[in-house]
């Protein structure tokens, strides 16, 4: 691995395995979890001016109003996600930076990823190819509308947030799968799990949650 990957300094793998004893200490347990952030050098993930903050657990800007989440919203999203067991397919809204869906593609077969703002996706791809991650494909386009073609999903995970849970997703969770995902406004957002069964959903409130919000349509 190059050094920018591998990271030096306040991006060295020792920093990073200090992020994931804090992350240990907040109450996240799942050795996958823990073991997918600790192999994911975050600080590619941001704009070069905030690398050396990469490993503190806060979100920072990566351009266009938007935030890459904060490293124990990632743990715990993703800790959500799995612990219903082995998923195939997982549908991402909201790539961003590219990060979370680095750590999911550790942990289930493939990951399909929808961003609405085109330039943020086409960094996302940049920083996914330097890892030569093979699991993932990305699309823009805009998530309330889910990805029709590849579902249904064992997983859905939604970084942004609506106000209400978007229908198109619910219909593209498999029987069986979970839909991990924050609802309300900006201040008093709450974050979901929800099961689908045979009967029909199950939603659960985790905890509260602060995301910026899922918006309709491209930019
Ligand atoms: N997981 C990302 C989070 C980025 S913030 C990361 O850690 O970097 C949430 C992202 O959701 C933003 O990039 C925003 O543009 C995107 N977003 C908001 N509404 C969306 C929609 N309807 N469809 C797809 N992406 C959306």
């Amino acid at each position: 691995m190059n050094v920018r990957l591998r990271g030096i300094g306040m991006t060295s793998p020792r920093t990073r395995e200090r992020m994931v004893n804090r992350l240990r200490e907040l109450g996240i347990r799942h050795p996958r979890v823990l073991d997918a952030m600790l192999n994911v050098p975050r600080h590619i993930f941001v704009e070069d001016a905030f690398a050396s903050r990469a490993y503190e657990d806060n979100a920072l800007p990566i351009g266009f109003g938007q935030t890459i989440s904060q490293p124990y919203t990632v743990a715990r999203m993703t800790e959500l996600l799995i612990e219903a067991g082995p998923l195939r397919r997982v549908l991402e809204v909201g790539t961003g930076s590219g990060y979370q869906t680095a750590v999911l593609a550790q942990q289930v077969g493939k990951v399909y990823s929808v961003e609405r703002i085109e330039a943020l996706q086409d960094r996302a791809i940049r920083s996914l190819s330097d890892l030569k991650l093979r699991n993932i494909r990305l699309k823009h386009g805009d998530g309330y509308l889910g990805w029709h073609e590849y579902g249904p999903f064992d997983g859905i995970l939604v970084t942004a947030a609506p106000m209400r849970l978007p229908e198109a997703l619910l219909n593209q969770l498999a029987v069986g799968g979970v839909l991990v995902a924050p609802v309300g406004e900006a201040g008093n957002q709450m974050l979901h799990r929800v099961t689908r069964t045979e009967a029909g959903y199950e939603t659960l409130p985790v905890e509260p949650a602060m995301f910026v919000p899922l918006l309709p349509g491209t930019a």
